[in-house]
């Protein structure tokens, strides 16, 4: 059967945020269409099939919480899941409400166009169709645009060449095979143990250390299980109030790092390090925010790198050294240290020398050629705004949403932008999105976006915008709070520092989950303060 061509809502993307906001949109009666540009459901983790991609934060909260049924039914099997997993999960939603019918796959928005005379949305895709919408709702994640280097040569390698973030669906055989990692963000460095297992020699590439932490990750237990299970509503609750929209296994410690004894401190690095995942960083509460309690933490990593990797020029490359641990990403790794201990792993320092070419047959750097089978590009997104730009986005008098966002993105509440009516950004930029469990912040946000649709049906309202200053006061206060703390200090993807030529400022809202859920409840419990709301009167004038 056809698809409608003129709707309530088209929503873009079907990873977790999209299919949670088509459920409750079509659940409140709306007529939705959805465009996806993957062949399935799934999002990021659609297109991250890299062997070793797992999941950083515990299944048991990187998982829906919107449907009781739902979360008792679902089975992990392990701490942290791997992407398979995930993918059958999302998958098992898909199925469980229906939500295939309604997407449109293998399809891409190119552009939407706001009709000020019309007061809708004009979306157009690549593959020709145009519908209108009332509203149109950004879900398309915020690492969701691979980014490939600029580096000489790209085109010329006649081995084989992987993005970690558009990985082939069938699996890729490395055995015998000399293979290239450029990159050691999170990507990389799951994915290099993986990769080292089975290759015949490889060879990885580093501009920056990362930190990371090990995952520990283990098989669930049924009674690890059935304490969440039995536990859900009230460890929900508290996590959706929480700063990072996750619970830790091991409790905060509210003191300085700086106010204990190096005994103490060394006792809490290590209990965290032993228990695995990201406690580490909130083992003290100055930890982002004071350099010297921040140094403690870092000294205590670099040790147990030197302890763990046997020759001493390798371990001093792989020590981060030149910004606060904390403050890009931490990474969670499996066995990434020791690997670096295998005869067949070699690490090469791209800071000192950067890659000169790539070549038919591998790449060159600092006067030494190099011979690949395949290289793997770890090079990470252009994050948060990548995607949204992609599309030709226009707002009244035919303003483009790069136009607005030539200096870096500015946005009321990582939602809405003035300008731009009834267009919507879930876990948009100036939101807490990645500095938090994505979860917590996606149902967040595609529940605020749910009720407010509702809201403006209700009150026959045609268009919501966000007011100018409610906007600048926004975008102020992220940066404010952003400043406040040692996560400026690295040159990172949240900066957009990745990315040559993007504007700097720090992108996510880092004032914590629960503080910005408050926020945005009071907003709207005071009619929705900082936006504007028209056609309401016209509207209510009309129904009497
Ligand atoms: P990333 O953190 O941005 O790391 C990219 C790596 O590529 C960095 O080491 C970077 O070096 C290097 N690189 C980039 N351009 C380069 C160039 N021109 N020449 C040489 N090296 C270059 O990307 P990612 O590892 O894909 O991770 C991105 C984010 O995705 C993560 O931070 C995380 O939020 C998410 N993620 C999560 C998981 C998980 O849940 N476990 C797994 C994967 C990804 P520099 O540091 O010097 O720029």
């Amino acid at each position: 059967m056809a698809k409608a061509n003129s709707v309530d809502a088209v929503i873009v993307g079907a990873g977790f945020s999209g299919l949670y906001l088509l459920h409750l949109l079509r659940g409140h009666g709306f007529s939705t269409r959805l465009f996806e540009r993957g062949g399935d459901v799934g999002g990021t983790w659609y297109w991250n099939r890299y062997p070793g991609a797992r999941c950083d934060v515990e299944s048991m909260q990187y998982s829906y919480s919107f449907d009781e049924e739902l979360q008792q039914d679902w089975k992990w099997p392990e701490k942290y899941s791997a992407q398979p997993d995930i993918l059958r999960y999302i998958g098992h939603v898909a199925d469980k409400y229906d939500l295939r019918k309604d997407i449109t796959f293998e399809t891409s928005v190119t552009s939407a166009h706001f009709d000020e005379a019309a007061q809708r949305w004009t979306i157009k895709t690549d593959s020709g169709e145009t519908v209108t919408a009332q509203h149109f709702i950004m879900a398309t994640g915020c690492i969701s645009t691979a980014n490939l280097p600029d580096i000489p040569g790209i085109d010329d390698f006649k081995g084989n060449t992987y993005h970690t973030g558009n990985w082939p669906h069938e699996k890729v055989d490395f055995t015998g095979q000399r293979v290239a990692v450029i990159g050691t963000g999170s990507s990389g460095i799951q994915a290099i143990p993986v990769i080292a297992e089975e290759a015949a020699h490889l060879t990885v590439f580093q501009r920056t250390p990362h930190w990371t932490v090990p995952a520990r990750n283990v098989p669930i237990t049924d009674e690890y299980e059935r304490m969440w299970k039995d536990n859900y509503a009230e460890r929900r609750a508290n996590m959706r109030c929480s700063p990072s929209g996750s619970l830790r296994s091991i409790a905060p410690i509210d003191i300085s790092a700086l106010d204990v004894t190096d005994e103490e401190r060394k006792e809490a690095y290590r209990e965290r390090w032993a228990a695995g995942g990201m406690t580490l960083l909130k083992s003290y509460n100055d930890l982002l925010t004071s350099e010297d309690a921040n140094e403690t933490a870092a000294t205590w990593v670099r040790r147990r790198i030197a302890k763990t990797v046997t020759d001493p020029a390798k371990a001093d490359l792989l020590a981060p050294k030149s910004y606060p641990i904390g403050t890009k990403r931490l990474c969670l790794d499996t066995e990434y240290y020791e690997t670096y201990n295998r005869d067949n792993v070699d690490l090469v320092d791209i800071a000192s020398n950067p890659i000169d070419r790539i070549t038919a047959t591998g790449l060159e750097t600092g006067g030494c050629a190099f011979e690949f089978d395949s290289i793997v590009f770890a090079t990470g997104f252009d994050a948060m705004t990548g995607t949204l730009l992609r599309v030709d986005i226009r707002g009244r008098a035919g303003q483009t949403l790069k136009d607005k966002w030539q200096a870096g993105p500015r946005t009321y509440l990582g939602l809405m932008c003035a300008g731009f009516p009834n267009m919507y950004a879930i876990t948009g930029p100036g939101s807490p999105s990645v500095k938090s469990n994505m979860m917590s912040s996606i149902e967040q946000h595609v529940e605020l976006v749910s009720d407010t649709l509702v809201h403006l049906r209700d009150n026959v309202v045609a268009t919501m915008e966000a007011e100018q200053q409610a906007e600048d006061d926004w975008t102020d206060h992220v940066q404010e709070v952003a400043n406040q703390t040692l996560f400026p200090k690295a040159n990172s993807w949240y900066m957009g520092a990745n990315i040559p030529g993007k504007p700097r400022l720090f992108m996510p809202y880092i004032g914590g989950v629960g503080t910005y859920r408050k926020i945005c409840e009071e907003i709207v419990a005071e009619g929705y303060r900082g936006f504007k709301l028209d056609g309401a009167k016209a509207g209510a004038a009309a129904a009497e």
